[in-house]
C-alpha cells in the first residue's frame, strides 16, 4: 500500500528520498509493477518531473532517458525494426504508453523480448549517484545489489549495430518459450542472447567476429528446461532461431 507520494524536481532530492531510513521508499517509473509490494506500507518517488524522458542520438549512440515510455521508444525513427518488434511483443499498447524503459528492464524476467534484445545490443545503464555506467548484463544479474538506493538515469544503445530478433511462442502474441537476438557491429563483433525462461535473458556469445553462434546458443540453453519446455527442445529451437537471425542479418 502506498502511504506517501513524492515528486522531486532534481536527482539529488530523489536520492535523498530513496535513502529514507524511516519507511521503505521505492522509485516509481511508470508504476505498473509497483503494486507487487501491496502487502506492506511504502512510499513512492515519482520520477516524472526529473526531465529524464528524452531520446537523443549522440554520434553512434542513442541515449534513452530512464522515464521514456516503451511506446515513445517504439515510435523513435532511429531504432532497428527488430527492436520495435521486441517492444511490441513486450506489452500491449496501453501498458507501453505507461511503462518506462528503465522500469521494464529492472522488473523484467527471462521471458522478456525487450530485455533479450537490449542485452544483445549491450545496453549501457547510467546510475546515480556517481554517474557510473554498467552493462545491462551486470545489472540483470545483480539487480538488488546494484540498485539499492540508486537511480537509473539513462540507457544507451548503439546506433551502428544491426539487430535481428526471432521467437517461438504458443501464439504470435504470447510471451516467448524461446527467443533469440543477434546484434552485429560493423567491426564484426557479434552478440547472441537468449530468452524464454529463468530470471533474466542470457548472453550466449560475445565475440570479436562471427562464427559459432548456433553452437554457443545450444550450450547456453543446455539446462534451460522448465514446465514450459524441456532443455532439449529449447536447445534445438535456440539454434534454429539464431540461424534465422543470422540469415536476416546477411540479407
Ligand atoms: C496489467 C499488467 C500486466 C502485466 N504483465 C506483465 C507480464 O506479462 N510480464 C511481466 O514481466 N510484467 C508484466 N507487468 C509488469 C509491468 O508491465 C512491467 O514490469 C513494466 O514494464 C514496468 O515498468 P514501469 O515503468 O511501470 O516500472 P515501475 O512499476 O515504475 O517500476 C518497476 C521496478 O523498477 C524500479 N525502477 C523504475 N524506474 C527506476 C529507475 N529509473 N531507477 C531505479 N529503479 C527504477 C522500481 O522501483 C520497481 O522496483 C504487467 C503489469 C500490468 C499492470
Amino acid at each position: 500500500m502506498i502511504v506517501e507520494y513524492f515528486r522531486p524536481k532534481d536527482i539529488k532530492e530523489t536520492l535523498d528520498l530513496i535513502k529514507s531510513p524511516e519507511i521503505k521508499t521505492l522509485i516509481m517509473g511508470g508504476g505498473t509493477s509497483i503494486d507487487r509490494y501491496a502487502n506492506e506500507p511504502f512510499a513512492v518517488v515519482d520520477l516524472q518531473d526529473l526531465g529524464l524522458n528524452s531520446i537523443k542520438a549522440k554520434g553512434k549512440t542513442l541515449e534513452i532517458g530512464a522515464t521514456v515510455s516503451l511506446q515513445a521508444l517504439f515510435e523513435h525513427p532511429d531504432i532497428e525494426p527488430d527492436l520495435k518488434v521486441s517492444i511490441r511483443m513486450e506489452r500491449a499498447l496501453n501498458l507501453r504508453q505507461v511503462a518506462t524503459v528503465a522500469g521494464t528492464l529492472i522488473a523484467s524476467g527471462g521471458r522478456s523480448p525487450f530485455s533479450t534484445v537490449m542485452l544483445a545490443l549491450d545496453a549501457s545503464i547510467a546510475l546515480e549517484p556517481g554517474d557510473e555506467n554498467i552493462a545491462l548484463g551486470d545489472l540483470l544479474l545483480f539487480r538488488e545489489e546494484k540498485l539499492e538506493t540508486r537511480l537509473v538515469t539513462r540507457i544507451s544503445i548503439p546506433l551502428n549495430a544491426q539487430l535481428a530478433y526471432e521467437y517461438i511462442a504458443r501464439t504470435p502474441a504470447d510471451v516467448p518459450i524461446v527467443c533469440a537476438a543477434v546484434a552485429r557491429w560493423p567491426s564484426g563483433r557479434t552478440r547472441v542472447t537468449l530468452g524464454g525462461t529463468g530470471g533474466a535473458p542470457v548472453l550466449a556469445m560475445d565475440g570479436p567476429d562471427g562464427g559459432g553462434e548456433e553452437i554457443s546458443a545450444a550450450d547456453a540453453y543446455s539446462r534451460a528446461g522448465d514446465e514450459w519446455a524441456s532443455s532439449d527442445y529449447r536447445q534445438e529451437m535456440a539454434q534454429l532461431l539464431v540461424k534465422r537471425c543470422l540469415a536476416k542479418l546477411s540479407n
